[in-house]
């Protein structure tokens, strides 16, 4: 099968390319190289750098399927910068859905988030819990699976939206554990920790991700329906001050953490969701998945090869 996957030369989408490849798919990368790096890129793919909120950045290119990787993934810049994520997410995505209707792609599997609930009810939060997101960032991905959604109806190319957790794993350039090694680096004695600590969420290594979103795709492709949104996430949870704790360690070091209170509420920034954890149930029901690491471990291992990636 020709598959295109944007955002190919970045963390999750490259994992997933190499192992598309393993299975004998014809795989052709898109990627501008904003966050990407060319290096990441499997060998054995056609690569094209082109930026996706252009109209036409899909010209000469065809496939069966697209998984729809790329976007600006920093929650963060929410905050201060939110016409980023309406460019890069909102507008990038309906233009990889116009391509896709254009040129008669199949099924369209869109990189959705678990931000999307925002400040979530019900923990582990099951996909029938509204969409109230509190980001500008998870804003842009429920906006994102609306249209979808809406392609499938309207034009019949299928589409199914993975809300992923906190994905973490060799080649992961944004997010916590990044961020925490990268300080670090800077100045091994004191370790800056935004919000009280007690933030405390759902970390899947990129394996477990990659088996899950493969294994839901296949199961989809049997399926009858137009759209379909499944969560994907650890069973259980880490505290932010934990992941300290072991980046710490991992490096050897005895830093003193520092807590930066940024909202009256603890949490590490305006529009950061203080406690995730996704019920996996229906993905459990659908392939009988269930991940193999628990969020701590994923966190341990994600910063051992962190740190032999980025500690020199
Ligand atoms: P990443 O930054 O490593 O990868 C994103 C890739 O998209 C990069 O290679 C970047 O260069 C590319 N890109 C960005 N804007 C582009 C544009 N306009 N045109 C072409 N390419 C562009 O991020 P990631 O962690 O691999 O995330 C992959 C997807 O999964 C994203 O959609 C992200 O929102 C989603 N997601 C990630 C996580 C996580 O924990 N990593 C959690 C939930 C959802």
């Amino acid at each position: 099968m020709r598959i295109v996957v944007t955002g190919g030369a970045g963390f999750i989408g490259s994992h997933i390319v190499d192992r598309l490849v393993e299975e004998g798919h014809e795989v052709v990368v898109v990627d501008n190289l904003s966050s990407g790096r060319r290096e990441f890129v499997n060998k054995s793919a056609e690569f094209h750098v082109r930026d996706l909120k252009e109209r036409e950045w899909g010209v000469g290119i065809r496939g069966d399927v697209v998984f729809h990787f790329a976007a600006n993934p920093e929650v963060r810049i929410s905050t201060t910068e939110p016409s980023v994520h309406f460019n890069e997410n909102v507008l990038a995505t309906f233009n990889v859905l116009e391509w896709a209707r254009q040129t008669g792609v199949r099924t369209v599997v869109f990189a959705s988030s678990s931000t999307v609930y925002g400040d979530a009810q019900v923990l582990p939060t099951p996909e029938e819990e509204p969409l109230r997101p509190i980001s500008v960032y998870g804003a842009a991905k429920a906006a994102g699976e609306i249209m979808c959604g809406t392609y499938a109806r309207l034009y019949g190319i299928r589409c199914l939206a993975i809300r992923y957790a906190n994905i973490v794993g060799p080649r992961l350039r944004h997010g916590v554990i990044y961020d925490f090694i990268m300080k670090l680096k800077k100045n091994p004695n004191v370790l800056e920790v935004l919000g009280d600590g007690t933030q405390r969420k759902s970390y899947l290594y990129i394996k477990d991700a990659v088996d899950a979103t493969l294994l839901a795709w296949r199961k989809f492709e049997e399926l009858g329906e137009p759209f379909l949104a499944l969560n994907v996430g650890n069973v259980d949870a880490v505290r932010v001050l934990d992941i300290a704790q072991i980046v710490a360690e991992v490096l050897g070091l005895k830093p003193e953490i520092k807590l930066i209170p940024t909202t009256p509420d603890g949490r590490g920034w305006p529009g950061d969701v203080k406690y995730m954890t996704l019920s996996i149930n229906k993905l459990l029901k659908l392939t009988g998945w269930k991940p193999a690491m628990t969020s701590a471990e994923a966190v341990r291992k994600t910063a051992e090869e962190l740190a032999g990636e980025l500690w020199r």
